[in-house]
């Protein structure tokens, strides 16, 4: 495998220090990363092919450039994806999801430089679609009132603006869409005030702190989770980019054997918290309140009913398919934030 120097903006972020994690051990790729913080990545430190450095994308931008031109490969993983958030503050979304990372694109661009960019599931919106795919599926938004279409708006502008630069100037890139990554890491348990994070952690935040779990809207909407190792693996095909197979490509990334709805989910975690004996009384207690989206998120919001992704693409290309099951998924996230387990580290203790 050719050596290659990656650039991973926001690499302390859920995806980001799980996709740095597995590069530093499975490869022998550089990394340079850059984030606001290093909290999530101490071990990745140790190693001397990984440079961390403390920036900021909104004012760091000579330094960033600078980055690009000296790399092989660019993936900025810098934005916001938390749906309350799009509700409420929905220019600050724009600021730094679209306006931040266009010019992100324009540099990757200008150094000719490859770019692997997280697209989102949300593009597809209320897609009516079974199986949601990259190339065929219309991507169908709400009325400008119903805010939360902001982010789904912009991920679908910066599709179109990399697939355009890749059409007419030759940019190399690859987008990518994960469907709802779960696991240990992706928000922050201890701090997740109602309505801050992604509704497992939100769930197991509000079971361990003896607060009810909230169904908006009675819960019956479903995900397809995937857990962040499988989402992982997909991520480490695309960048190893054997023959160019992934070039100029889309790719869903996501789990279509783990639909669940909501309501299933909340039932799942409650069940497991009582498989751990300090948690038993939080399993006991813990209770389900259904609430309306208008009261949890406000006007602005708007649901998606269902979202399930075709991974044909993914599986025919790259080779690549899911292997966890949610029960294993939650076990690995609870393992971690309820006895301090790090599924992580153990996969290459060796
Ligand atoms: N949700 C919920 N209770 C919560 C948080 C979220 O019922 O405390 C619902 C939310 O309305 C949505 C689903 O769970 O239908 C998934 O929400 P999440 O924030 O994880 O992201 P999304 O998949 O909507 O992008």
């Amino acid at each position: 495998m050719s050596a290659k120097k990656i650039f991973i903006m926001g690499v302390n972020g859920f995806i980001g220090s799980s996709l740095a994690w597995k590069i530093l051990n499975k490869t022998d790729w550089e990394i340079v990363g850059m984030d606001l913080s290093d909290n999530k990545i101490p071990n990745c430190l140790k190693f001397e092919k990984f440079k961390f450095y403390q920036k900021n994308i909104l004012t760091d931008k000579e330094w960033i450039e600078e980055q690009i031109a000296q790399c092989d490969v660019v993936v900025p993983l810098i934005a916001i994806a938390t749906p309350r958030l799009y509700v409420q503050d929905p220019l600050r979304i724009y600021e730094l999801d679209y306006e931040a990372n266009v010019e992100i694109v324009k540099l990757c661009a200008k150094y000719d430089k490859r770019i692997v960019f997280p697209s989102t599931s949300e593009v597809y919106g209320m897609c009516p679609d079974e199986n949601f795919d990259e190339y065929t599926s219309p991507l169908v938004l709400g009325s400008i009132g119903k805010e939360r279409w902001i982010y789904s708006c912009i991920k679908q502008m910066l599709d179109r603006v990399i697939w355009a630069y890749g059409k007419h100037k030759g940019l190399k890139f690859t987008l990518f869409r994960p469907f709802n990554f779960i696991g240990p890491k992706l928000d922050d348990i201890k701090a997740s005030k109602e309505g801050s994070s992604r509704v497992l952690t939100q769930f197991a935040h509000n079971i361990i702190n003896g607060k009810s779990i909230k169904l908006v809207d009675g819960g019956l909407q479903k995900r397809s989770f995937t857990f962040i190792d499988d989402g992982i693996e997909c991520l480490l095909k695309i960048l190893e980019n054997k023959n160019g197979c992934a070039d100029g490509k889309i790719f869903n990334i996501g789990n279509p054997y783990m639909e669940f709805s909501i309501k299933e989910l909340a039932d799942m975690l409650i069940e497991l918290f009582g498989e751990y004996p300090e948690y038993i009384d939080c399993a006991k207690n813990a209770k389900v309140e259904v609430v309306s989206s208008k009261d949890y998120y406000g006007e602005g919001y708007q649901d998606v009913s269902r979202r399930m992704p075709s991974i044909k693409h993914a599986e025919d290309v790259l080779g690549w398919k899911p292997t966890t099951d949610l029960r294993t998924a939650l076990k690995l996230t609870l393992d971690y934030h309820l006895l301090g387990k790090d599924y992580e580290l153990e996969q290459f203790a060796k």
